[in-house]
């Protein structure tokens, strides 16, 4: 029997009588001979309590400030990691906690949202052959300068599956609070429909555009090093959602889901010389700010002298957008600037769509229906997003779910 990583996420592990349950899940590993690694995250809502302290006393615009943001803030992950091994020891099995630089996991110096470059598997594999049971703090890894990091909210499923590739375990399980990935969130849509298998690809393209129940960066990392990974409950031991290749997917969906994002503010630069190097004007500064830009469109006016450039970037970037704009006014030449955070992005999902047309027709169609007015639209082989706004984002989800037929199949009898 090979290797299995276990992660679980904040709810599986939010009080002790919960990790109490945990344990159970990784004693079940044990008795069926793996060896196991467990990737724990924190409590849930204690990293938001870490940030909001972090806030209180900080404005953070220096690195320095930023290194000392990831220090507190992934110590949650330390609490649950020791809590866990200490009950796996009592109950006789063998088990220590690590912390991320005790394994050490190497990340870059992007405090916040580091990326993690390598991990040495040498201790943990020596204590792996002694017969213990490792359990590793997810989210958190070390500088090379010895600084500790974290790597974005959501991190201990990139962390995870980081160590299952590197360790090359069988199976990477990410235990959470539901029982797999749905159609779309079953928070929302009380119908939606759990799925047995699910692509990378679109499990990919779900989580870029805001299915929280994966980060988007795990996922790509389970693609590319080709991890075997699982999503499933911790509050039972029913089976969840495998991810498989697409080309060994059974049944290519139009649309396999739905995905949305709060997280989305909206700028319009009005009046805008339409010049060459125009983007490039507009979009440096941007990205020298760290700045990412998700969906971007321009009207060019009919005499082809003007064009209105309206472009999305998060709710926690919008000042510093509008500041990096406003600084470049001159160079940029725009009338003026209009911003509007009450939008919400929604995006349909499926490898489908390589095939079959008709997916964003029946979405403008259904939108249209509920008075729902479209303002950005940007799509890729596999995905339509649209901007809305955000008053109606739970509306339009279960408009489109039924629309498209994802619901759960009523069984008879
Ligand atoms: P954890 O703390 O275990 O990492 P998260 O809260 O990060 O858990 O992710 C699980 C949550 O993701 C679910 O509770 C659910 O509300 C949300 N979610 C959003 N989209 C989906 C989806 N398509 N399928 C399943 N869960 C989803
Ligand atoms: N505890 C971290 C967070 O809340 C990491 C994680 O749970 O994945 O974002
Ligand atoms: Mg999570």
């Amino acid at each position: 029997m090979g290797l299995i990583v276990q992660k679980f996420g904040g709810t599986s592990v939010a009080t002790t009588e919960r990790i109490r349950n945990v344990s159970s899940h990784v004693a079940r590993e044990i008795r069926a001979g793996h060896q196991v690694i467990v990737v724990v995250s924190a409590m849930s809502g204690v990293t938001d309590s870490l940030v909001g302290y972090v806030r209180d006393v900080s404005l953070l615009d220096e690195v320095e400030a930023y290194a000392d943001h990831d220090l507190v803030v992934s110590s949650g992950e330390q609490v649950t990691a020791g809590l866990l091994a200490l009950r796996l020891r009592s109950m006789g099995i063998p088990a220590r906690a690590w912390a991320g630089w005790q394994v050490p996991i190497w990340t870059t110096d992007a405090y916040g949202k580091a990326r993690i470059e390598e991990i040495e598997t040498d201790n943990i594999r020596k204590s792996l052959a002694n017969g213990r049971v490792a359990v590793i703090t997810g989210f958190q890894g070390m500088t090379r300068e010895q600084r500790i990091t974290t790597l974005g909210r959501g991190g201990s499923d990139t962390s995870a599956v980081a160590i299952a590739a590197a360790f090359g375990a069988e199976r990477c399980d990410i235990y959470t609070d539901v029982d797999g990935v749905y159609t779309t969130d079953p928070r929302i849509v009380k119908n939606a429909r759990k799925l047995d298998y699910v692509s990378y690809e679109e499990m990919l393209e779900l989580a870029s555009a805001g299915a929280k129940v994966l980060q988007t960066r795990s996922v790509e990392m389970a693609m590319n090093h080709h991890v075997r990974l699982q999503v499933r409950t911790s509050f039972s031991e029913e089976a969840g959602t495998i991810l498989v290749k697409e080309e060994d997917l059974m049944e290519k969906q139009r649309v396999t889901g739905l995905a949305y994002s709060r997280d989305e503010a909206r700028i319009t630069l009005s009046n805008v010389d339409d010049r060459p190097g125009i983007s490039a004007a507009i979009f440096g500064p941007l990205a020298d700010a760290n700045i990412n830009v998700d969906m971007i469109v321009q009207n060019v006016t009919p005499d082809g002298k003007k064009t209105d450039v309206t472009f999305t970037v998060t709710k926690g970037d919008l000042a510093l957008a509008l500041s990096a704009l406003e600084a470049h006014r001159e160079k940029i030449g725009y009338q003026a600037i209009h911003q509007d955070a009450n939008v919400a992005k929604l995006s349909a999902v499926g490898v489908g769509m390589r095939s079959h047309a008709g997916v964003a027709q029946e979405m403008f169609r259904t939108l249209a229906e509920k008075g729902i007015n479209i303002i950005v639209i940007t799509t890729s082989e596999i995905k339509i997003s649209v901007l809305i706004e955000e008053s109606y984002i739970e509306l339009a989800l279960r408009a489109l779910h039924d629309a498209y037929g994802l619901h759960a199949v009523v069984e008879k009898g």
